[in-house]
């Protein structure tokens, strides 16, 4: 019997079942709930208070190109949380949800302190939390330690999505990496593998995703910060 979790959001009142086949839910909605709406992670609900993004002139501060912002995510990581959406991605993993935020040059450039504000917004609160993911981040390594720098300071759990799996990031030769992943609570590991789908579990698109808590410490000491 495959595992369900049932989350009900305090604030909006909006339930989110993950684990259970469509069909089954189907069935249940027709009997006691509203219809019901899929969800994927990377992929947030016309509610989710999506913000609109100015293009604005290029800048000299630290910046990321942005994909998408929003609030009262579930299902990306622990609790309630804002989102970012980074614009770039080269995996292309077969039946990704997203393939609008594989543009290299997609999305806007915004300067991470304007990020910073818009994720810590009044309207995305209460927030447990604050989720990144893609497209995929690492691809923008100096913008996104950056961000979570200014994130973290603000005392913020940070949840970071990546198509690449640790082992991979450990190879990349980026001396970013290791201090990113020094201020990452949880990072969801690995590409989306469509045939994996089922019963993936909280957070993850696919079973062969990995929630890694404090994934630093998995890190060879080669590559530690110190
Ligand atoms: S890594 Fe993520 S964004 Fe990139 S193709 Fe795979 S599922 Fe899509």
């Amino acid at each position: 019997m495959p595992e369900t979790t049932w989350i009900i959001d305090e604030t909006t009142g909006i339930l989110t079942v993950e684990g259970l086949p469509q069909s089954s839910l189907a069935a249940m909605t027709n009997e006691w709930l509203p219809p019901s709406v899929a969800v994927n992670c990377a992929r947030p609900l016309a509610s989710s208070s999506i913000q609109a993004l100015p293009i604005l002139p290029a800048t000299t501060e630290a910046s990321l190109r942005v994909h998408r912002i929003y609030h009262h995510s579930v299902v990306e990581g622990p609790g309630r949380r804002s989102v970012v959406q980074m614009s770039g991605c080269e995996k292309k993993c077969i039946g990704c949800y997203v393939p609008e935020t594989h543009e290299m040059n997609g999305g806007v450039r915004l300067s991470t302190a304007d990020i910073a504000a818009r994720l810590l917004a009044e309207e995305g609160a209460p927030r447990d939390g604050i989720t990144i993911l893609g497209g995929e981040p690492f691809l923008q390594p100096t913008g996104l330690l950056a961000l979570m720098t200014l994130l973290k300071a603000q005392g913020q759990h940070l949840t970071l999505y990546s198509g690449f799996t640790l082992e991979e990031l450990q190879q990349r030769a980026n001396a970013h990496i290791p201090n990113i992943l020094a201020l990452t609570d949880i990072l969801i590991d690995g590409p989306f593998v469509k045939e994996l789908t089922e019963n993936a579990g909280e957070w993850r698109g696919s079973t062969n995703q990995r929630i890694l808590h404090h994934p630093v410490q998995y890190l060879s000491p080669i590559n530690r910060i110190a």
